[in-house]
């Protein structure tokens, strides 16, 4: 049976945060979504007028009322949602303090026109002066319509308060946004001045409706989560860590149901990229919490937009590893991944080798399949590496992604440089001498050792073990070019470690262009699957890219149908 409407005790209304909650247009939207899906609604129409200060209208397809319940709806601390403060501990739906009607009906006129099941026809209800609102008959489908006329027009600071319509708007279709993300099997549709600004017919799934809403390079690069423990579960999505923002705007959280902004599940979102998201970046993220409604109180903020939990170090580590799991599986995969090898190996790809000129010519070597998950299966245009596993498919950049494990090596080795055979003569100028002389420590640190050889002459005896074969003499003049161009002459023995570092490795790695020979792909694709390879290089390129099998699931259309017939 539902739940009908009834006034609060006094004792129980007085203990609910009350509060202003209708602030803007985007306010009476998020109540009356809300109000739509506490009624069990799979469609969700929100119409406005002149940015909503005309007309805000929101029709729904849910339980409706009775007559006398849409009177009742509109006065006080009325709601069919709980009775006593206790029910707060067990509370499934998104209302509960009786307030957002009544706030509206105090800042513009409401007519509510509802039909329930049950009934052969519905009702129009009003509010207006009088104490007890006339109750009009009216045919309309089950469900419920409300319509908010003329908001803020005897509140003239409100409605000066007001941000320009397209503002308004925007704010509108962020919050249903945040709602349809939580709901994709209800359909979303937003219009504005007839102008239709939000679609989002019913999904099967998250990832769905993500190709709806985000922009379809982003939605490609979403990778989804999904970890419980005993009454917890942590389900949604989170960028790949080479789509990030400067804000945390594309941050979409809701808990049982309910979008919140939560500083907590942001960090313990980032903390789980650590060191893969550049610093000052954020991730796109859209994650779902479902716990044991006693865990939580959501009785703290006025619009309900923050509520408060009461492990919160369960809640954190929980989050932390719902995403590390998900990151992890996108880019190295499971133990248990069973071996593609034949199945890359029998690809007719490899019949025309497309890497090596020296050393073993790609695709006829069968020992080199120790690269773990990820099996080498080519080159293309001589600049990018693909490789196949069982999540899919990994496309590497040659270059980032060597000049990225070259600097990790670079900056994690200290000192331990190997002598020369022939010494490389350096010809310097005086502001490069002097440069040298003072940056000698740093260069040890490297492994680097440079003697004088007269004016003008410097002798470089010692490199980088990994730099044996690679580094010329005209590699590191330009290296140090660039770093003295970029670092002040008191800059810290770090920065210049740092600096230097990039630009060594950025001179010395493979180019694009460069044909590969099996041992350079394998190294490559190796420090893949054994997760030593960072994600961006020292510029902040990504270095590889995967493509999930849902990835290419969805490049090639293998989607449930999107029903239409709504
Ligand atoms: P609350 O949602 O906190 O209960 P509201 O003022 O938003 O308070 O709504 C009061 C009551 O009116 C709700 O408890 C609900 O029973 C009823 N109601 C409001 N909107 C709808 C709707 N769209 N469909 C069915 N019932 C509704
Ligand atoms: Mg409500």
């Amino acid at each position: 049976m539902r739940a009908r409407v009834q006034p609060l005790d006094p004792a129980t209304a007085r203990r609910i945060a009350a509060g202003e909650v209708i602030e803007r247009p985007a306010s009476v939207v998020k109540e009356l979504i809300d109000n739509a899906i506490d009624a069990a609604s799979t469609r969700i129409d929100i119409e406005l007028v002149n940015g909503g200060r005309r007309l805000i209208q929101v029709t729904d397809n849910g339980c409706g009322m009775y007559p006398d319940e849409a009177v009742l709806a509109l006065q006080r601390f009325t709601t069919s949602k709980i009775r006593h403060l206790e029910d707060l501990s067990r509370l499934t739906t998104l209302g509960f303090r009786g307030e957002a009607l009544p706030s509206m009906a105090a800042m513009a006129q409401v007519e509510i026109i509802t039909r329930a099941a049950d009934q052969v026809e519905g009702a129009l209800v009003q509010s207006g002066t009088d104490a007890v609102p006339a109750i009009r008959p009216r045919g309309c489908p089950v469900g419920t319509r409300v319509s908010v006329l003329r908001l803020f027009a005897h509140t003239p600071v409100r409605l000066n308060g007001l941000k320009s319509i397209a503002r308004e708007m925007q704010q509108v279709h962020e919050i249903v946004a945040r709602y349809a993300l939580a709901y994709p099997q209800i359909t979303f549709q937003v219009q504005h001045d007839g102008r239709r600004l939000l679609f989002a017919p019913t999904c099967a799934d998250l990832m769905q409706r993500l190709a709806v809403l985000f922009d379809h390079e982003v939605a490609t690069h979403m990778l989804p989560v999904d970890w419980h423990s005993v009454d917890l579960l942590v389900s949604g999505a989170v960028s790949s860590p080479s789509v990030n923002r400067a804000t945390r705007q594309r941050q979409y959280v809701w808990v049982n149901g309910r979008p919140i902004r939560s500083g907590l599940i942001s960090i313990a979102l980032e903390r789980a990229y650590g060191a893969l998201m550049p610093p000052g970046r954020h991730p796109l993220a859209v994650l779902g919490l479902t716990l044991p409604p006693h865990f939580l109180d959501v009785n703290v903020h006025p619009r309900k937009s923050e509520i408060t939990f009461l492990h919160e170090r369960t809640v954190f580590a929980a989050v932390q590893e719902a995403v590390e799991t998900a990151l992890q599986r996108s880019v190295a995969g499971d133990a248990n991944w069973r071996s593609d090898e034949t199945l890359a190996w029998s690809s007719p790809w490899q019949a025309t080798p497309q890497i090596g000129e020296s050393g073993t010519p790609y695709g006829q070597e069968r020992a080199v399949a120790a690269t773990g998950p990820w099996q080498p299966l080519g080159q293309v245009g001589h600049s990018f590496l693909v490789a196949s596993g069982p999540e899919g498919l990994l496309l590497l950049d040659q270059h980032a992604a060597d000049e990225s494990l070259l600097y990790t090596q670079l900056l994690a080795a200290d000192a331990g440089g190997v002598e020369l055979p022939e010494p490389l003569l350096l010809n310097l100028n005086a502001a490069q001498e002097r440069w040298l002389d003072v940056q000698q420590v740093v260069l040890a640190d490297f492994g680097i050792q440079i003697e004088s050889f007269g004016r003008g002459k410097g002798l470089m005896r010692t490199v980088p073990a990994i730099l044996v074969d690679r580094l010329g003499a005209s590699h590191f003049l330009d290296a140090m070019y660039e770093a003295m161009q970029r670092l002040t002459p008191q800059a810290a023995p770090e920065d210049v470690r740092e600096h230097l570092g990039a630009a060594l490795a950025c001179r010395t790695a493979i180019r694009a262009g460069d044909r590969l020979t099996v041992e350079q792909v394998t190294a490559l694709v190796q420090a893949v699957s054994q997760q030593r390879l960072g994600y961006t290089c020292p510029h902040g390129r990504p270095t590889y890219v995967l493509l999930s099998l849902s990835d290419l699931e969805r490049r090639f259309m293998r989607l449930f149908p999107l029903d239409t017939s709504l």
